[in-house]
């Protein structure tokens, strides 16, 4: 299968690449994205075979039908990590939580958050092409708290890949940067930085466009790549869950197969939101794909209005500083998806120059077709976390928290909805803490115990273990020395 491309083709670029090309250089002609030429369909008869299979046959032959150019027994390999999860025989259990509504638990991972559903196989193919090509590799990764831990599990100790990961020091919860910088291996440099994350952001575009830089990098035989949700190299792994848990509520006799459901998504960069728009297109029988967002709403704003405007907007920080995003890049691929690439071209255009993009009535009427979308702010979150544990004896995270007025408010309750819930409450302890039981400004370690007593929970050994490791990454600096460290390490 080969990929084409969102903003049409640049005459001195190959009109199509490889999977394995496509993820290496994520960024396609006029600054676009890559795409499957065309997508699998899978139908029913692959929904009825594998109605009683494990995540990782399914995911086998999903992969299989993409007709990617990785080897068999690489497939096989980055598949096998899912073992490693929670319970190896399902890495994603789905709760029913009420009636006509089922939790999709993503973050059964070792770093508890749904970063790893993607990264953790990324990492084995990511590594396998390297050394195919007897190249050498640097991911950089800058993270506001979920994908840098993901990032660094993934890669620590493998072959032809190196990662130096930026965050901003003060700017993550204890629990995550305690994931970073406890991690010890050769092969990764964990960077804070006094500043805030759009400081590591914007020092990581820096760097991916310096040509300095990548002279520098030359010099030592390493070329640069990065791990964003962009990479269809991640997108591949999103889609499986999404048609696992439909065949778990068909196994929990929730549903009869054929019959719809709503995917209801958390959403920040789009990623999760758009494997779930692919499994409908290769045959997922979906009613809607509801998108939830928190305070930064811009989403909602595009599927009630057609209209994506960052004119007069900045992000604000949240309860859900995973979802704190304002450019979603992966609506794009679904932009061109619908409205083809000239028009995909205009519309991105328009946003990168003026900050402002309009659908016609028509384009926006087929939107709507495929989504809708609500958001949420902090207290409500807080309400629906406190409300949905004490009715129905679940306790979720404020990213999952904000599904639940979208549930509301979007959702025909005779359509059963899947939520998906993208970390573990031991991620975001301290609100979660707030919205139990009022306690304010706790630090991590406190409110996990004060959360584990209350809801009878168990805090996980991976996570208590983590505040009596060594630290092994101390580095913290001011933004401007971020090149050099970088090159010092390599
Ligand atoms: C990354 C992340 C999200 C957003 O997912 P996208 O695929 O970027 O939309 C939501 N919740 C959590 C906890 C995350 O880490």
């Amino acid at each position: 299968m080969n990929f084409i491309q969102t903003r049409g083709i640049d005459p001195n670029k190959p009109a199509t690449v490889t999977f394995s090309e496509a993820i290496l250089s994520p960024i396609a002609s006029f600054g676009g994205l890559y795409v499957p030429k065309t997508l699998p369909n899978l139908g029913e008869e692959f929904l009825n075979k594998h109605k009683n299979s494990s995540y990782k046959e399914l995911a086998k032959d999903m992969l299989d039908r993409f007709e990617i150019d990785i080897d068999s027994d690489v497939i096989d390999e980055a598949l096998a990590l899912y073992d490693g999860f929670d319970d190896s025989s399902n890495p994603v259990p789905v709760v029913k939580v009420k009636e006509n509504l089922f939790v999709s638990e993503l973050y059964h991972g070792p770093t508890r958050a749904f970063k790893d559903m993607a990264l953790q196989p990324f990492g084995v193919v990511l590594s396998s092409i390297a050394q195919k090509r007897n190249d050498n590799y640097l991911i950089l990764a800058a993270t506001s708290g979920d994908t840098g831990p993901a990032a660094l599990e993934t890669f620590k100790n493998r072959a032809n890949v190196q990662v130096a990961c930026l965050y901003p020091d003060g700017g993550t919860s204890d629990v995550q940067r305690l994931q970073m910088v406890t991690e010890d291996a050769p092969n990764l440099k964990v960077i804070g930085i006094n500043g805030v994350f759009d400081d590591a952001q914007n020092a990581l575009k820096r760097l991916l466009a310096s040509e300095s830089f990548k002279a520098a990098l030359k010099e030592k035989n390493v070329s640069l790549s990065a791990a964003n949700s962009v990479n269809f190299g991640r997108i591949i792994f999103q889609i499986i869950y999404h048609i696992h848990s439909y065949l778990e509520l068909v196994r929990q006799d929730a549903i009869t197969m054929g019959e719809k459901v709503y995917l209801n998504v958390p959403s920040g960069n789009f990623g999760n939101a758009l494997g779930g728009y692919y499994a409908w297109k290769m045959g997922l029988p979906v009613e809607k794909i509801i998108i939830s967002s928190n305070e930064n709403n811009v989403l909602t704003r595009l599927i009630k209005d057609g209209k994506y405007d960052l004119r007069n907007s900045e992000v604000v920080s949240t309860t859900s500083p995973a979802m704190d995003i304002l450019k979603s890049s992966n609506v794009e691929r679904v932009l061109y998806d619908l409205f083809g690439e000239a028009r995909t071209k205009e519309l991105m255009m328009s946003l990168e120059e003026q900050n402002f993009y309009e659908l016609t009535s028509d384009e926006l009427a087929k939107l709507q077709e495929c989504f809708d979308a609500d958001w949420c702010n902090g207290e409500e979150g807080k309400r629906y976390i406190k409300e949905t544990f004490e009715k129905d004896g679940y306790l979720m995270d404020p990213h999952t928290a904000t599904c639940m007025k979208s549930f509301e408010r979007c959702s025909n309750p005779a359509i059963k909805s899947i939520i998906y819930s993208t970390a573990e409450w031991t991620k975001f302890s301290p609100v979660i803490a707030n919205a139990l039981t009022g306690e304010e400004d706790t630090q991590d370690l406190v409110a996990l115990e004060s959360i584990s007593k209350v809801a009878n929970l168990e805090i996980p050994a991976m996570v208590k273990g983590l505040f009596s490791k060594e630290i092994a990454q101390k580095t913290i600096i001011e933004k401007e020395d971020i090149e050099s460290e970088i090159l010092k390490f390599l």
